[in-house]
C-alpha cells in the first residue's frame, strides 16, 4: 500500500501513521526524519543539504527529491510505504511522480486528515508542558490538577511560544496556502480522499481504512 498522508499540524496525522505501520506493516517515512538522518549520516545528498541549512538558505528540491528518493528506494519500501511531510509545492509533487515512475512505484491513495481550523487552535492552545520534568497536559483534555503546577513533581505548567494563538494561526494559514493546490492536484488524478479528522482516534482509522479499500465515506 502506497500512501501519501497529509493533515495539517495538529490533526492527528502521527497518531495514524503508527497504527497504519502496524496494520499493514509498512515504513512510515517523515521527511523531516530522513532529512536529518541524511545529514547525520554525511550522505553525499545530505552534505549538500546541510550546506545550504547552514548558510540559512533554502534547500532546493533537487536535493531534497534526491534524499527522498534514496529512502523510498529502499528494500523496505517494496510493499509500500507512507509519505509525509512531502511534497509539499505542486513542483515537488511533479518531482515526486516523476521519481515513483523510475521507481516504478503507483500511489494507492492521498490521505488529507482534515480538522477544522478552530478546532485545531483549540487543541494547540491549550497545550502545556511542565518546566520541569517535560510531562505535558491540556487545558480541555488533560489539565493538571492544581492549576499551573504539574501533578508529578509540582513544577511550574507553562505555554510553550509554539502553542500560542498568534504563532499556531500563523502555522496554519502557511499550510493550507501550500496544501490547497496540492489538494486540487491529487484530485484532478482521482487519489485523492478527504477523512474527517474530529472523530475519535479508531473512527478516524476505521474511514482511513475504508478509504484505503476503495470505499466511498
Ligand atoms: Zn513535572
Amino acid at each position: 500500500m502506497y500512501i501519501l498522508l497529509m493533515g495539517p499540524p495538529g490533526a492527528g496525522k502521527g497518531t495514524q501513521a503508527a497504527e497504519l505501520v502496524k496494520k499493514y506493516n509498512i515504513p512510515h517515512i517523515s521527511t523531516g526524519d530522513i532529512f536529518r538522518a541524511a545529514v547525520k549520516e554525511g550522505t553525499p545528498l545530505g552534505q549538500q543539504a546541510k550546506k545550504y541549512m547552514d548558510s540559512g538558505q533554502l534547500v532546493p528540491d533537487s536535493v531534497t527529491i534526491g534524499i527522498v528518493k534514496e529512502r523510498l528506494a529502499k528494500p523496505d519500501c517494496q510493499s509500500g510505504f507512507i509519505l509525509d511531510g512531502f511534497p509539499r509545492t505542486i513542483d515537488q509533487a511533479a518531482a515526486l511522480d516523476v521519481t515513483l515512475g523510475e521507481l516504478e512505484i503507483k500511489l494507492d491513495k492521498v490521505i488529507n486528515i482534515a480538522v477544522l481550523d478552530a478546532e485545531l487552535l483549540q487543541r494547540a492552545t491549550g497545550r502545556r508542558i511542565c518546566k520541569n520534568c517535560g510531562a505535558t497536559y491540556h487545558l480541555i483534555f488533560n489539565p493538571p490538577s492544581i492549576p499551573g503546577e504539574c501533578n508529578k513533581c509540582r513544577g511550574i505548567v507553562f505555554q510553550r511560544e509554539d502553542d500560542q494563538e498568534t504563532t499556531v494561526k500563523k502555522r496554519l494559514e502557511v499550510y493550507m496556502s501550500q496544501t490547497q493546490p496540492l489538494i486540487e492536484y491529487y484530485r484532478e488524478k482521482g487519489l485523492y480522499a478527504e477523512i474527517n479528522g474530529q472523530q475519535p482516534i479508531d473512527k478516524v482509522l476505521e474511514d482511513i481504512e475504508i478509504s484505503l479499500r476503495g470505499g466511498q465515506l
